[in-house]
């Protein structure tokens, strides 16, 4: 296979940001696009690390625990502009849990501090004392059924709603809070989800995001010299 048809995946610190084997939705992805006849790289953009969206076919971003999330939003201010443009640009992006919280305004921690987050999607994640969102979930998105498990405190609320649709309705669980009976966000090709398990075991999801996978791989190819 030549080089052209590699395709380029970004894993935001993934050293830092795999809780419960988020990991798994990268490997289930790489799986997918290896049987459709691609070679797959996966970068770990770290701290500290260069990096530039467009250069990648998909950008994902795990779960964290609250301290990784504070070590990662730190220097994760750098790659805004960047993520930004890439994700207005309707490139794929999955960000799980504590990756999703922080493309939000801000995530107030339990322990009281409140996290800055990208700022690039208008939601925001706060913290109520009373419960931890924990257990197996069961949610109705436009690609059929998905079932996985949430683990966490941050609740997170759109502060647009004509322009952040969920990535589905939820039937068992919490999702983004215990109010709206959502889980996730779906913008342009962006998903943000509550799910691990990892979520990409639904492969009814998986297959719709390899598809756009490969769809900004060609788009990738035609606009560069490689
Ligand atoms: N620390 C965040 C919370 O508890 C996210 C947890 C996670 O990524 N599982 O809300």
């Amino acid at each position: 296979m030549s080089a052209t048809t590699t395709i380029k995946i970004a894993y935001l610190y993934e050293d830092l940001m795999n809780t419960y084997g988020d990991s798994g939705d990268v490997k289930i992805l790489r799986h997918l696009l290896n049987q459709q006849g691609f070679d797959v790289t996966v970068t770990n953009v770290s701290l500290g690390a260069d990096f530039d969206a467009f250069d990648y076919d998909f950008v994902f971003f795990g779960g964290g625990q609250d301290f990784e999330q504070t070590i990662v939003a730190q220097d994760l201010q750098r790659h805004r502009a960047t993520l930004a443009a890439y994700i207005e640009a309707s490139r794929p992006l999955l960000a799980i849990c504590g990756g999703y919280q922080l493309l939000g305004a801000y995530y107030e921690t339990s322990g009281g501090t409140t996290i800055k987050g990208l700022g690039i999607l208008p939601l925001h994640t706060v913290y109520k004392a009373d419960s931890r969102m924990i257990g197996d979930t069961t949610v109705q998105t436009p690609w059929g059924q998905i079932h996985a498990f949430e683990n966490h405190s941050g609740r997170t609320y759109f502060d647009d709603k004509n322009m952040l649709k969920p990535l589905g309705q939820v039937e068992q669980g919490y999702g983004n809070n215990p109010d709206d009976h959502e889980e996730g966000l779906h913008y342009k090709n962006t998903i943000g989800s509550y799910s691990h398990g990892p979520l990409l075991r639904n492969l009814n999801v998986a297959q719709a995001i390899a598809a756009t996978i490969i769809a900004a791989h060609e788009e990738r190819l035609a606009t560069t010299h490689a």
